[in-house]
């Protein structure tokens, strides 16, 4: 991080702005908003400024800059058009201490100012840390489109209800949970619709009703991650990773998507190795179904979708024995991810009329899966857990007709800036994996479709900029 994002209290605090022409304008009106004391230091006043001076909303010292006017100041704004007198205030200002932002070289400055969606008091500050004033100005944009309006009005409205809401919820969770069902409900509803009144009703309604009996149960969010880039995560995904109080997440959980959780929700690792188990399946499902009755609301948080090589279906069904509300979102399977990002369409017209997913994480060796369907032609087969029995996968698929020159790719991290693609057959995709030290995750994908990657690929996560 280049800067420290703040919200700087500068109510009653004189605040210093060297200049006076369009720009040293609407940073002093940002001042005012703010409710800082402004003082304006320059020989001559512009249109604007000239009218804030008519309003009695600045305090015009009427001559250039000298050592010693920043003396009393908690924030200096240098914005003349004069390049060695904002220099000069900078340096005043850095050596007093005193934060000083630069118009005409913000990086030159000790802070810089941000775009600004306001609905006050509620306040989104963008910045891009100086680099594309452009593209915060673009952010800004799509953030305005997104953030209805009235989240002023609702911030006051909750303002007016806090200390009440405090006393009737002494626990913080709890308090949290009631926050969330107003700011997400029909409260927040008739507040956008302009319906003040009967927002405020209800509101009260909801406090009453919440005295008699404050207890909320908690419930169970089956969430599907996805194959690693955040991109893919769905929108409810993403609503319910804000939303939860406890993650149980496991180890192909990105670390880019754990970002995006809630910040202090609490964290527990079920981490999932191929047999090695951080916490047993057993002890998971009971985990959950204990957290939930505790009252909270649980983020049972897995890399892929929870149904496909994710034992989500045992997790529900004891949530449904212990009658314990739940959800269960999709997310985007590593087969359909990984060969998207690789490239290698898993049905074609010409070569593959089926694709069959399969786990290569075999309890009883290869007797386990039914080669003799595995080795059809016109399929794409995807083996997941299937690097530790490479060999012996593409040896089965010989033994049972498929031919050794059939197309085979190793996906390693597929979607996310270190994904690596190995393209080989049935004769040396196990020799690929030892020379490239291939790694979990990693998908396995036998087929004519393979042949694809060569023209089709397009995601190529090693062009960083760096
Ligand atoms: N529920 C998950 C699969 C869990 S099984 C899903 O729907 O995707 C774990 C296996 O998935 C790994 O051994 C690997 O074969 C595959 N896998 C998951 N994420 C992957 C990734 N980003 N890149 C390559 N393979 C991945």
């Amino acid at each position: 991080m280049n800067y420290l994002p703040i919200f700087y209290d500068i109510k009653n605090k004189s605040c210093i702005v060297v200049g006076a022409g369009g720009i040293a304008s609407r940073k002093v009106d940002l001042l005012n908003k703010a409710g800082a004391k402004v003082t304006v230091i320059s020989p001559i006043l512009g249109n604007e400024m000239a009218r804030f001076m008519d309003d009695g909303k600045i305090i015009w010292i009427d001559r250039t800059f000298q050592s010693g006017d920043l003396v009393d100041a908690y924030l200096v704004i240098a914005a003349t058009s004069d390049k060695a007198v904002n220099e000069q205030v900078a340096e005043e200002a850095e050596s007093l201490k005193i934060p000083c932002n630069r118009v005409e070289s913000p990086e030159q400055g000790s802070f810089i100012m941000p775009s600004i969606i306001n609905r006050d008091p509620v306040q989104i500050a963008v910045s891009t840390g100086g680099t594309s004033p452009v593209l915060a100005r673009l952010i800004r944009t799509n953030l305005e489109s997104c953030t209805p309006s009235a989240y002023g009005q609702l911030a006051k409205l909750v303002e007016n209800y806090r200390t009440q809401v405090k006393q009737t919820f002494t626990k913080v969770e709890e308090r949290r949970k009631f926050w969330e069902s107003i700011l997400e409900g029909p409260v927040a509803e008739h507040v956008f619709a302009g319906r003040n009144n009967d927002a405020k009703a209800l509101l009260e309604k909801m406090i009453e009703e919440a005295n008699a009996d404050p207890n909320y149960k908690g419930e169970v969010f089956l969430v599907g991650a996805g194959p690693g880039d955040p991109d893919l995560l769905t929108f409810r995904a993403l609503r319910l990773m804000q939303k939860a109080d406890v993650i149980v997440y496991d180890r192909l959980v990105s670390e880019p998507i754990m970002d995006l959780v809630r910040r202090d929700a609490e964290r527990i690792y079920a981490g999932k190795e191929r047999s090695n188990h951080a916490i047993p399946q057993e002890n998971i499902n009971q985990l959950l179904v204990r957290l939930a009755k505790e009252g909270k609301r649980v983020l049972r948080l897995k890399g892929g979708d929870n149904f496909i090589f994710g034992r989500g279906g045992e997790e529900i069904s004891e949530l449904i024995d212990e009658d314990i509300p739940f959800q269960v979102v999709p997310g985007i399977t590593a087969a359909s991810g990984c060969t998207t990002y690789a490239g290698i369409p898993l049905t074609h017209r010409d070569y593959a009329q089926a694709c069959i997913f399969v786990t290569g994480h075999l309890k009883d060796g290869s007797s386990d899966l039914n080669w003799e369907m595995l080795s059809h032609k016109n399929q794409t087969v995807v083996f997941y857990m299937g690097l530790k029995n490479v060999q012996m996968i593409c040896d089965e698929l010989k033994k049972h007709g498929r031919k050794a020159s059939t197309p085979a790719a190793l996906i390693e991290k597929g979607t996310t800036p270190d994904q690596r693609v190995f393209i080989g057959d049935l004769d040396t995709l196990a020799d690929l994996v030892l020379q490239n030290n291939v790694k979990a995750p990693t998908l396995i994908v036998v087929g004519e479709v393979v042949e694809l990657h060569k023209k089709l690929h397009w995601f190529k996560p090693g062009e960083e900029i760096k």
